[in-house]
C-alpha cells in the first residue's frame, strides 16, 4: 500500500476526510459535492469548498458528476452542481474525480464545455465505446471490484481498450468488494484482487500493472501519492 485518495460527498464528509488525512501522509483527499447531494450545492457550500480545496491534503475536487439512475437528485440540480464544481476545479487548477451513472454523454458534454482538462472517471461503468471519448477529453479511467464480477463482460472489453497511461484502480470501499471477497465490506487491501483480474484480462504482469497505475495516479493527483 502506497497511498489512498479518499473522497467527500458533501461539505461535512469533505471536512471529515481532511481531518482524517492531516496526520496521515499516505492519505490524500478529494473534496466535493456528490450528485446525490446536489441540492446542497449553493453559494455558501461552493465558497466553503473553495476554502477546503486549499488545504495541503487536498489533491482533487470530487466526487462530483451526474447520476441519472433514478436514485439521485433532480437532473437540473445535478447539472448545476457538476458545472459549478468543474469551474471551481479549473479555477484552482485541480483534477476532478467524476461519478457517472447512466449519464455518460451528458457528463462528457459538461466536461467538454468546462475549462478542466484532466480528471478520473471513478468506478468506470460504461462500455468499450466510451473509452476513447473520455481519453480524448484528457481523463483517466478507474476500475473497481465490478471488473471481477461474472456479468461484467462489457467492462472487461472496456478495460482492454484503455491506454496504459490512463489506467487507474480503486476500491470504492466500503462498496463493491472484488471477487473472491464479494459480499464483505470492501477495504483498500482488496485492490490487489482487482489489479490481478485486470492483469489477466490485459495479458500482462500484475506487479508491473500495479506500478504503472501508481505512476498514473501520481501524474494525475501529484506527489502526495507516495511511491
Ligand atoms: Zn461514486
Amino acid at each position: 500500500m502506497v497511498g489512498v485518495v479518499t473522497c467527500g460527498e458533501d461539505i461535512s464528509s469533505s471536512e471529515h476526510a481532511i481531518s482524517l488525512a492531516t496526520p496521515r501522509p499516505m492519505v490524500a483527499v478529494a473534496v466535493g459535492i456528490h450528485p446525490h447531494r446536489a441540492a446542497s450545492c449553493d453559494g455558501a457550500a461552493l465558497s466553503r469548498l473553495r476554502e477546503l480545496a486549499k488545504e495541503r491534503t487536498v489533491v482533487a475536487i470530487g466526487e462530483i458528476g451526474l447520476d441519472f439512475s433514478g436514485r439521485s437528485a433532480p437532473r437540473d440540480l445535478q447539472a448545476h452542481a457538476f458545472r459549478s464544481q468543474l469551474d471551481l476545479a479549473a479555477e484552482l487548477d485541480l483534477p476532478v474525480v467524476v461519478h457517472v451513472r447512466d449519464a455518460g454523454a451528458e457528463a462528457r458534454a459538461l466536461v467538454a464545455s468546462a475549462a478542466v482538462v484532466r480528471g478520473q472517471v471513478h468506478c468506470y461503468s460504461e462500455g468499450p465505446e466510451a473509452v476513447a471519448e473520455w481519453a480524448s477529453l484528457g481523463f483517466h479511467l478507474s476500475f473497481a471490484g465490478t471488473l471481477t464480477f461474472e456479468r461484467s463482460d462489457r467492462l472487461r472489453q472496456a478495460l482492454r481498450r484503455v491506454p496504459e497511461e490512463r489506467l487507474l484502480f480503486e476500491t470504492d470501499a466500503p462498496y463493491l468488494a472484488p471477487s473472491p471477497h464479494r459480499g464483505r465490506r470492501n477495504e483498500p487491501a482488496f485492490i490487489v484482487a482487482t489489479v490481478a483480474a485486470a492483469a489477466r484480462e490485459r495479458a500482462c504482469d500484475a506487479a508491473g500493472l500495479a506500478e504503472r497505475s501508481v505512476a498514473n495516479a501520481r501524474a494525475l493527483f501529484g506527489t502526495r501519492i507516495a511511491v
